[in-house]
Order: C-alpha cells, then sequence, then structure tokens
C-alpha cells in the first residue's frame, strides 16, 4: 500500500493510476477538465457515521446529533448528503442558512452561529423555526424583539469560551510564532466568557418568547493532541456548571461542543512548515558570510545547502474519530456529573467540519511546463495549472497537503521540485517536494482539499474558477460547473462617463501589413 493510502480511504491505486471510489482520476480530467475538485460521497457518508456511532457509543444518556459545518464546503449538492445521512448544520451566514434551509435539513438541528449577525438575519432564524447560537450581548435585544414581533419562540443556545489554562502548548493555528493555545483560543472571537454570560443569561432566562435550551463551545483546530481535547471538555463542562448554578439550578437539554476534529493525514498541521523559516535563516547567513568568498565558491556551497532542503507532508497521522469520541464523552460525561448537572436524556450535539470533508475531496491539476536551473544553482520548478489562490483556506492555516502523480502513482520518486501554480505571483504550492520523473501533461492530484479550499477561491488573474464533480462508486457527475470568463466579469460596472464611445475593434495591425 502506498505511503499516503489511509484505513478507510475514498482514494486507491489500480494499474498504475490514482482512484477515487471507482473511478479513474486520469480519467475524470479527460471528461471534465482541469483543474479540477473530486469528492466522494462514500467518504462523506462513512465520516459522518463515524462521528454518528462513536460518540452514541460515549453518551448512552441522549440522543448524539452530528451538525457538520456549513461554512467547510455549503456545495448544495454536498449538504444535501448530510441532509439525507440525517445530519443538523452548523451555519455561519444568510448565505449558508439558505443553503441549509434547501437542502432541507431538520430545522431544530440548525444552528445559526456566528458574531456579528445582522438583523434581518436575525428575524429569518426566528421566522425559520431554527436554532440561533448566541455569540454576542448585542443580539439578545434583536432576538427579543424578532420573537415578540413575529410572535414565534426563538429557541437559543449560548456559546461558552471556556478558558483553557490547562494547555499551554503552542497553538497549530500560529505557524509564524509560539502562541500558547490558552492565549490563541482566549483571543480567537468566538464565545463570551463568564462574565458576558452572567451579564445576559438571567435577562434571556426571563423572557417570554425566548427559550434558553443549551449551551455551545467551539475552540477549532489548536492541536492535534487529545489532551486538548480532554482539557477542552473538562473546562466547558465546568463552565456550564457554573453557569447553571448562577441561574439557580437551569438543566441544559442540549449540549453542542463544536468541531476542530482533525483529518488523518492531517496537513492542518504547522509542523511541515516550521523546518522552512529555519531554511531560509540558514540560507541568509551562510550567503552573506560566503558572499567575501566570490561566485566560485559561493554558489556550489549554497547549490550543497539547498539540495539538503526539502518538504515532507506529514507521515503522523492523527488520532482517529474514535479516540476523540472517547476521550470527549468520558471526560464531559465525568465532569457534568461532577458539577451536577444531569446528563439524562441531554442531546450532545457536536460540529465537525475538516474532519468530514477533509479527506473526502481531491484536486487534480495537469503539468504544464517544467523548468530547470542548473547554473549557477540548481532548482526545478513544476509548473501546473491551479493556483495557491484555489486553496486559500489551506494557506490561511498552514497546510502542507500531501500528493501523488495520479498517473504515476507507482513511480519511484527520484527528485525534489517546487510545485509551482499559474498565477503571476510566486505561487508555491508545494515547496520542494519529492518528485518522480516528470513530464508536461502529468496529472498530479493534491490531497484532503475536501474542507475549506474549494469554498475559498478567489479570482486572482482574472482566472475563472475550476468544477467540481461528486464521484458515488463508478458515477461521477458534475456538482459546480467552472466558470467562464462571463462569471468572473459578471460583478463589473463600467460608469457611463468611462465608457468608450465606440466599442474597439481589436487591432489587427498584421492584416494591414499584407
Ligand atoms: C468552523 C467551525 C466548526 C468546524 O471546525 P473544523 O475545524 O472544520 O472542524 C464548527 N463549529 C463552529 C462554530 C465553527 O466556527
Amino acid at each position: 500500500m502506498p505511503a499516503f493510502l489511509q484505513m478507510n480511504d475514498c482514494l486507491s491505486t489500480r494499474h498504475g493510476h490514482l482512484y477515487v471510489e471507482a473511478c479513474d482520476t486520469v480519467e475524470l480530467v479527460k471528461a471534465f477538465g482541469s483543474p479540477l475538485f473530486v469528492f466522494s460521497e462514500k467518504q462523506i457518508r462513512e465520516n459522518v457515521r463515524r462521528f454518528q456511532q462513536a460518540f452514541q457509543q460515549g453518551w448512552p444518556d441522549g440522543p448524539v446529533k452530528v451538525l457538520p459545518a456549513a461554512k467547510a464546503n455549503w456545495i448544495p449538492a454536498i449538504q444535501r448528503i448530510l441532509a439525507d445521512e440525517g445530519c443538523g448544520c452548523d451555519v455561519y451566514s444568510e448565505g449558508e442558512l439558505s443553503i441549509a434551509l434547501e437542502a432541507g435539513f431538520d430545522r431544530s438541528l440548525i444552528s445559526v452561529n456566528g458574531v456579528p449577525k445582522d438583523e434581518a438575519h436575525i428575524y429569518r432564524c426566528i421566522d425559520a423555526g431554527v436554532r440561533l447560537t448566541i455569540d454576542s450581548l448585542e443580539e439578545v435585544a434583536v432576538i427579543e424583539r424578532a420573537a415578540k414581533e413575529l410572535n414565534k419562540v426563538a429557541r437559543v443556545r449560548l456559546r461558552l469560551k471556556p478558558p483553557l489554562p490547562g494547555f499551554t502548548r503552542r497553538s497549530d493555528f500560529v505557524a509564524e510564532g509560539m502562541v500558547p493555545t490558552d492565549i490563541a483560543a482566549l483571543v480567537y472571537k468566538g464565545g463570551l466568557t463568564y462574565d458576558q454570560v452572567l451579564e445576559v443569561a438571567p435577562r434571556l432566562w426571563r423572557m417570554k418568547n425566548v427559550e434558553l435550551l443549551g449551551f455551545h463551545q467551539h475552540h477549532g483546530r489548536h492541536s492535534r493532541s487529545l489532551e486538548y481535547w480532554e482539557e477542552q471538555m473538562r473546562r466547558f463542562a465546568r463552565e456550564v456548571g457554573r453557569v447553571c448554578r448562577a441561574l439557580g439550578g437551569f438543566q441544559p437539554k442540549e449540549i453542542d461542543i463544536g468541531g476542530g476534529f482533525p483529518i488523518p493525514r492531517d496537513p492542518f498541521n504547522a509542523a511541515t512548515d516550521y523546518t522552512q523559516p529555519l531554511q531560509l535563516a540558514a540560507l541568509q547567513g551562510i550567503s552573506s558570510v560566503l558572499k567575501m568568498a566570490g561566485k566560485s565558491v559561493r554558489y556550489p556551497l549554497l547549490t550543497r545547502l539547498i539540495n539538503m532542503f526539502e518538504s515532507r507532508p506529514n507521515r503522523n497521522p492523527a488520532y482517529s474519530i474514535e479516540d476523540y469520541a472517547d476521550v470527549c464523552t468520558r471526560t464531559l460525561r465525568e465532569e457534568l456529573l461532577r458539577q451536577g448537572v444531569s446528563v439524562a436524556g441531554v442531546m450532545l450535539q457536536l460540529e465537525p467540519g475538516r474532519s468530514v470533508h477533509g479527506n473526502a475531496g481531491i484536486h487534480l491539476t495537469t503539468v504544464k511546463s517544467i523548468k530547470r536551473i542548473t547554473r549557477p544553482i540548481q532548482w526545478n520548478s513544476i509548473i501546473v495549472d491551479t493556483t495557491e489562490f484555489w486553496f486559500t483556506g489551506g494557506r490561511y492555516e498552514h497546510h502542507l497537503h500531501d500528493y501523488v502523480f495520479a498517473n504515476k502513482v507507482d513511480h519511484p520518486l527520484v527528485g525534489k521540485a517546487d510545485i509551482i501554480g499559474r498565477s503571476c505571483y510566486g505561487d508555491r504550492l508545494l515547496p520542494i517536494v519529492p518528485v518522480p520523473e516528470v513530464e508536461v501533461g502529468d496529472i498530479l492530484a493534491i490531497l484532503d482539499v475536501g474542507a475549506y479550499q474549494e469554498v475559498s477561491m478567489s479570482n486572482f488573474n482574472a482566472l475563472p474558477r475550476p468544477a467540481s464533480v461528486l464521484v458515488c462508486g463508478d458515477r461521477a457527475e458534475l456538482i459546480r460547473r467552472r466558470e467562464s470568463e462571463q462569471d468572473v466579469f459578471r460583478r463589473d460596472v463600467i460608469p457611463e462617463r468611462l465608457r468608450l464611445k465606440e466599442p474597439r475593434v481589436p487591432s489587427r495591425a498584421h492584416d494591414q501589413v499584407n
């Protein structure tokens, strides 16, 4: 089995090609063009079922519901799959709410999160009968007014922000420096502190048209370690206990622990990037010393140094869904009971985003050009027809994705190269990675891009964004079409006074010369 493959993977290799379920990825590019996002229906369904089963196993006291975060992949066809699985939906924006309502999720399992929430958005949520997860002091008065005006009951939960003083290891979210997780979690905007909760909870409690159902938290993927999850659950349960006591013995009906669970190959891992700043510092330091020595000494020595550099995707898999479920449910249950909060009948909710979608998506891109520098230093660039602007969700979190050449999966890795995107930025998609003998026309598969990537694409360089297909067994169907140039320009307006009086005919100078 090639090193990149995992247990329960939608990926496999057959006759030297990469497959998603029963579809040959090389054929997918022929059929749908390049570049291309490919999602596996089976992988998405399997991921949510594992979450459902594993958490239910550790939470025998009440129902467990998985509410995947829509922001990670809000493509409507994908949301239909999740609704079909009986999931709920964690929603942030108005647009995501529209998609969730269209997809047909049980409305009592749609949680609308986030800050700020516009007034019209709050009115719509209450009117639609979805849950509002309160994350600001400002929205409380709007909720009360909206519920009264609409003559409906607003069903709400409070988003807490329990501090994590017991977990001070560096946060993976901040690759540029060493920021302790407890500090990174505190400064993140989500959640209300205990003091803020005490300001709003008693008011909510007294409101006639507002029903407080329970509590929410989400710290996100600061770390993959089980201790981090244990600390989160313990502090969350204590905070819930503290708030319940302050409310004179309030009993929550639902408790939502948020998301942030890592995916198996765990590319959301700053570790792989740490070496790069070190490499560059070494290059800078040694380079300036060698400047005195002259070109004939400096370049050969720098070449030797550069040849030592290499990025490798993470080969140390994260814990399994079952491991996270076990530590989360056990800690939460124990600590809630210790706090005097009953767990009987309490609905446990979780909001995995990346771990539902991440390993269900790959990106296929074609090699367009190969540039080799041999003097005065050695450097190889493989230029492909995609761009880092279509992986900005990953850039933001410092991913280093695993990859494989889809038409050469069993070719030995014989060299090293930068994999470079097509935009006019530096666009280093994969810096200095091992590669096989590569030719123009080869197809590179970038793995684990199912979460946050497709949905964060931009139109830098006026590039039309690529299509997405959904694979189900040996079937592949378009779920988002490739953009046309018209799509790219559809929002543009030229004020009348700046318009050309007569549309300019493209000049055809060489025709006239003839
Ligand atoms: C983003 C987000 C999630 C999902 O986070 P992942 O790291 O993708 O699992 C869940 N809940 C809330 C409130 C979020 O903002």
